[in-house]
């Protein structure tokens, strides 16, 4: 058997996959559209940051570099909520001990790729932008950007890893019975910065992910190792409030004093930011199959591209590598059957993972500043200290656990109607420890167990 792949896209998953095959012994070609961010000095540009939780951690376990991340991660043990007028309120993500951390994805990356460069059997080929697969031979053919010269990849694997506009998935979605959908938010959104104090301290909480919920919108912040921490803003395009509507400087100003009056003193280049960034959407992508004759596999954001609201988008891709991984070995590196089964099984996962992400939108941008909600995640927390064996809440579920997604997405639907009978209980802000509730969690619980 030729052992020699090729992976489209040395971004986070590209970059990590190619460690995996690398490591057993595979020849692999790695083609990457831009240029080598080793070269071009990433760590000077705008620093960007990745919520990683179990499941990545998982994978970089596996691909031998989880220590080396760690020690550039910021653990985020909970989160803090900003309210309008500027109160603090902190939920803890999961139990002690556990949380999720912040890292630069510049700065993953370059890591991943340079795992990956040390194994002789990989090469990077970088400023080769892939235009697509000859769906007869699946030859991949490139354009070199520098010198507009074309030329084409013949490989026995071929990995899409090229992101959610994959020019790998483009070429399947031509064929018939390839199932394709894309759906964006209403939202876009924009990066800001809150820099280092004069000491080159972070100037609020450190270990947490600070949110500002403010129903329609809210904008969000995650420490970053030199003091900073970069906010995301998300907003609607349009309607009464939206960027749309954030067009010259007092507007600009008027809406965040108003909607994030803590903030503003915080972010001297507030203005700057603002015009100077762009305003990029949020895609859903779905589609199905994945995979091409047994011999093409579309992984990570190019076969399921979520909005970023559970922190799961890389973490799902990282945990593609590990499954399909574990499925090497389970099959012995018969392509056709891991090619097969990797199709058959985590296309539910990815979906699950989708529809959780967009209803973890909800959560944070309108819930996290509610009574009720927040009642409800101490009853979870109570529940789940209480029956550790046989209540996880859905949070630590998909974050701090390894349960298919699709699992955790039933889990979440059966939760939310436990909590609806709670929650309905007059005075339960008085009585949620009462026998009353224990009674309900009970036959809850009966009821799901004899349905299993
Ligand atoms: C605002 C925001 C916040 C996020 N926050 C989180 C978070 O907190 N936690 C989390 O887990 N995930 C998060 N994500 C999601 C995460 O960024 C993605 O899921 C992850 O980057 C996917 O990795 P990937 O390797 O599949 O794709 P990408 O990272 O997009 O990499 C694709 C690579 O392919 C290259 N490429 C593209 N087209 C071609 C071509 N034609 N030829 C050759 N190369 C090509 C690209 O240059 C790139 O290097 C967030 C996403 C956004 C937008």
């Amino acid at each position: 058997m030729n052992r020699s792949a090729s992976i489209v896209g040395a971004g986070l998953v590209g970059s990590l996959w190619a460690v995996f095959l690398a490591k057993r012994g595979y020849k692999v070609d790695v083609f990457e559209r831009r240029g080598d961010m080793r070269k071009a000095g990433f760590i000077g540009g705008r620093s960007i940051n990745l919520a990683m939780s179990d499941r990545g951690w998982k994978a970089l376990r596996k691909a031998g570099i989880e220590e080396q991340i760690r020690q550039v991660a910021i653990p985020m043990h909970g989160r803090v909520m900003h309210s309008t007028t500027g109160e603090l309120t902190y939920q803890p993500y999961g139990k002690e001990g556990q949380s999720i951390y912040s890292v630069s994805r510049g700065g993953l990356n370059l890591e991943l790729m340079n795992i990956a460069d040390q194994h002789e059997s990989v090469n990077f080929h970088f400023d080769h932008k892939c235009e697509g697969l000859d769906m007869n031979t699946c030859e991949l053919s490139f354009t070199d950007t520098t010198t507009g010269k074309q030329n084409t990849v013949d490989s026995p694997l071929v990995f899409g890893t090229d992101g959610a506009f994959s020019a790998v998935r483009s070429s399947l979605q031509r064929r018939p019975m390839f199932n394709y959908s894309q759906h964006y938010l209403k939202h876009g959104y924009k990066e800001l910065t809150i820099p280092p104090n004069a000491a080159g301290e972070h100037q609020i909480e450190k270990n947490a992910l600070h949110i500002w919920p403010r129903g329609q919108f809210m904008l969000i912040a995650l420490p970053n190792q030199d003091g900073s921490f970069t906010c995301t803003l998300f907003l609607p395009f349009e309607g009464e409030e939206s960027f749309l509507q954030l067009q010259s400087d007092k507007q600009i100003l008027d809406f965040f004093n108003k909607y994030f009056a803590d903030a503003v003193p915080l972010m001297p280049d507030l203005l700057n930011d603002f015009k100077n960034n762009p305003t990029p959407s949020l895609v859903t992508i779905r589609c199905n199959p994945w995979t091409y004759k047994n011999k093409v596999l579309l992984m990570g954001d190019a076969s399921h591209a979520i909005v970023p609201f559970y922190g799961q988008g890389m973490n799902s891709g990282f945990e593609d590598c590990t499954l399909l991984d574990q499925m090497v070995d389970q099959y012995g590196e018969d392509w056709d059957e891991i090619m097969t089964n990797f199709n058959k099984t985590r296309i539910a996962d990815a979906d699950g993972i989708a529809d959780l992400a967009i209803r973890n939108f909800i959560e944070m941008r309108d819930l996290v500043g509610d009574p009720k909600f927040l009642l409800r995640k101490k009853i979870a927390a109570h529940f789940s200290k209480k029956y550790p064996d046989q209540f996880l809440p859905l949070y630590s579920m998909v974050t701090f656990s390894h349960t298919p997604y699709a699992e955790a997405l039933r889990e979440g639907k059966a939760q939310d109607e436990l909590f609806e009978r709670i929650l309905a209980i007059e005075d339960i802000e008085s009585r949620w420890q009462s026998e009353e509730v224990e009674q309900i969690f009970s036959s809850w619980l009966n009821n799901k167990q004899s349905m299993a």
